[in-house]
């Protein structure tokens, strides 16, 4: 039988993307042996390159991880010598084209399979899809496509870039990529809870109080708000990321681990979530701030961004899910830049043990007693439910102290990058960690309503310093439902 062999083309390789997780996810993957005995290696984009001025580009971004310092230069070599660049338009039938002849010379007598990974502005998607497709699919084998980030900004916009994809795909060829899906912890939820005796059954209402997904950045835009400012927040990081991992932690129990088994359980959860209201939300913008002799930009200081911006980058929320599982359970998601702290992370909010023995131990404040369980994205990873204990000796007294499960003292290989966990899988046809067009459908029909209303009603973000816990709104959204916001900084 004919052997496959697989071509990888990265459209957009002179960009920051492909330089900074792309080329250097495709390289570990090599490294491991995980890519296919024959592959090739594609760049393609607008700037003239030379197949050298590639390989010198992506060598400083290569690297080999501690426990495998061993023959690195030679794999890199090796890599390296399997690279090749093609520069063209991205609405060129004719420069697809002769990346299809280019592609084809090295895939002379075997089965050719093709992944394109779209690692360019949403502004080109479609044409590089369209003649990706109409000029260098693959005739023999399979062809795939990884798209990135931002699907559309609101409801309409996503449904038309589907609709325009699936003229040239189906649903089989797409893998849109959510790269929070690839984190070692995101991934690790499922098996946390469903091979865990102790953890299945108190995930619902009658045992958690709220649950909390909270991401920060410790620097703000730093001249690159172009992008941004479009956004904003919510769809930067909320519509898409905490969304997922809220789906994947909040579905019910998947028939199997397929990935439309779970991809059904996500819809289905998505979908039981209730509008959302501007009375749940607040919005803020970071101001400018000195500390000591140092001083932090506004946002609208950014060059890129317009004076008079009202993008938030800041977000909090309360999510609440209407079925029999989560009924009351508020969700919250916090995200913003220039805060105090950097990081991503899960927390779990049990209710209070109901007549607890205890209780006069705990002194007035009986919410510092309950159990809580927090899953530490990044960086850092870990695991840790924090309990009350008996601090020893004589007499009684209770302690707060932490079971941990912290990785790096764990584990010693190092956490691979998510990016390289979603290439593998796209190679290997699995979807489980991407986003199909349904999920995508109910996950704007989720904020689309809401960032309209932010948009129309010009709503002011409450502005907060750089460096700073955020917006004091989003203490007042927690105490109205009675949560005081988690805090790595503040655990022990
Ligand atoms: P980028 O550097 O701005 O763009 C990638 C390449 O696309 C550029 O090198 C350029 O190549 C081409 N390009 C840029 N603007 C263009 C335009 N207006 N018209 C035609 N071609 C243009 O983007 P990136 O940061 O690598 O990100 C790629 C994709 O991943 C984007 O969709 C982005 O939203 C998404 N994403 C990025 C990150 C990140 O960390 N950077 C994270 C998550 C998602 P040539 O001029 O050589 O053709």
């Amino acid at each position: 039988s004919v052997e496959p062999t697989i071509s990888i083309t990265v459209v957009g390789a002179s960009g920051d993307l492909a330089k900074k997780k792309i080329f250097p996810a495709l390289f570990a993957l090599f490294y491991e042996d995980c890519l296919p005995k024959h592959f090739t290696i594609y760049g393609y984009a607008r700037s003239k390159m030379t197949d050298e001025e590639l390989r010198e580009m992506i060598s400083g971004t290569l690297t080999c991880r501690i426990d495998k310092r061993e023959n690195c230069g030679d794999k890199m070599d090796q890599f390296l010598q399997r690279c090749f660049y093609n520069s063209g338009l991205y609405n060129s039938e004719e420069n697809f084209s002769e990346l299809d002849r280019k592609l084809k010379e090295k895939e002379v007598g075997r089965l050719a399979n093709r992944l394109f990974y779209l690692s360019i502005p949403p502004n080109i998607f479609v044409d590089a899809v369209k003649y990706a497709s109409s000029r260098a699919s693959s005739a023999s084998g399979w062809t795939r496509v990884i798209v990135e980030k931002p699907f559309g900004r609101d409801s309409d916009s996503s449904g038309e870039l589907t609709r325009s994809f699936k003229q040239y795909l189906t649903e089989e060829q797409i893998f849109r990529i959510d790269h929070y899906l690839g984190k070692e912890l995101v991934e690790n939820l499922s098996v946390l809870r469903f091979s865990n005796l102790v953890f299945e059954p108190l995930w619902s209402r009658n045992y958690i109080r709220n649950v909390q997904l909270i991401f920060s950045e410790d620097f703000g835009t730093e001249g690159r708000g172009g992008y941004f400012d479009n956004y904003g927040i919510i769809r930067d990081i909320m519509q898409n990321h905490l969304l997922q991992i809220l789906a994947l932690f909040a579905m019910e129990t998947p028939v199997t681990l397929d990935a439309e088994d779970i991809r059904n359980e996500k819809v289905k959860v998505l979908r039981s979530m209730r509008q959302l209201t501007l009375d749940n939300v607040i919005v803020g913008q970071y101001k400018g701030h000195t500390r000591g002799s140092k001083s932090y930009p506004a946002y609208t200081d950014d060059p890129t961004v317009p004076n008079n911006s009202l993008t938030p980058t800041f977000a909090a929320l309360a999510i609440f899910i209407d079925n029999a599982r989560w009924d009351g359970v508020p969700f919250l998601m916090k995200a913003g830049k220039a805060l105090h702290t950097k990081g991503a992370e899960i927390r779990v909010q049990f209710r209070h043990v109901p007549g607890n023995l205890y209780k006069q131990n705990f002194g007035a404040d009986l919410d510092k007693a309950t159990n809580e369980l927090v899953i530490r994205v990044q960086p850092d990873e870990g695991i840790y439910l924090k309990i009350n204990n008996k601090v020893p000796g004589l007499g009684m007294r209770l302690d707060r102290s932490d079971l941990n499960l912290l990785y790096k003292a764990r584990y010693t290989k190092e956490i691979p990058d998510a990016y390289e966990t979603l290439l593998l899988d796209a190679i290997e046809g699995e979807h489980r960690l991407f986003i199909r067009s349904d999920e995508l459908v109910a996950a704007w029909s989720l904020f689309t309503p809401l960032l309209k209303e932010l948009e129309e009603k010009k709503i002011a973000p409450e502005l907060y310093p750089y460096g700073s816990r955020g917006p004091v709104g989003a203490h007042y959204l927690a105490a109205k439902h009675n949560i005081r916001w988690g805090d790595l900084s503040d655990d022990s």
